[in-house]
């Protein structure tokens, strides 16, 4: 099955020039979610994760069941003032401003193997920043996936991490 039939391209969201890559047609067909996460499932196992971390929030839509999948815990990683209890946070460049991603201080034991979740990677800032966090917190990162990738920003290049997509467009 070819996922691209299933992502639209939606030009000038959210700002004029900007090409969005939306996900929901992917999500709202049950056989073309299956086969997306029976993808990813493969794609992440040689990385042996004992968690998976998503990125708040379209990361979630995909680590969560990835992980009931692959028999592995989930947890988040979201923007400022969602988690409860003490939290660590790093804050990352957006091509306007800034932005923070948090996780909880006791989320992970040293040294536990986490795989990274996100929706899309494009000029790799969010990834790199929550791979960071995760590190910042005693993880050992063995790898980062993916449902689409835009490779002309280069974003795989931040990572330093097995990386990998879905689908990808120029
Ligand atoms: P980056 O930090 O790699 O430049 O951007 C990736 C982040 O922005 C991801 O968290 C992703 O959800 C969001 N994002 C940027 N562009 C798109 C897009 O075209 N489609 C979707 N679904 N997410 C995008």
């Amino acid at each position: 099955m070819d996922l691209k039939e299933h992502i639209r391209g939606i030009p000038d969201f959210p700002k004029p020039g900007i090409l969005f890559y939306d996900i929901s047609t992917l999500l709202r067909n049950a056989d073309a979610w299956q086969v997306a996460m029976g993808r990813l499932a493969h794609a992440v196992a040689p990385a042996q994760p004992d968690l998976l971390a998503g990125v708040e929030s379209r990361g979630f839509l995909m680590a969560a069941p990835l992980a009931s999948k692959l028999g592995c815990g989930f947890l988040m990683l979201r923007k400022p003032g969602k988690l409860p209890g003490r939290t660590v946070s790093v804050d990352y460049e957006l091509e306007y401003g800034q932005d923070s991603l948090h996780i909880q201080a006791d989320a992970i034991r040293p040294g536990q193997r986490v795989v990274v979740v996100d929706d899309l990677l494009a000029t790799g800032g969010t990834l790199a920043a929550a791979i960071q966090l995760l590190q910042k917190v005693g993880a050992n990162v063995t790898g980062a996936a993916v449902i689409i990738e835009i490779l002309s920003l280069k974003g795989r290049e931040k990572l330093g991490v097995p990386t990998s997509a879905l689908v990808s467009y120029e």
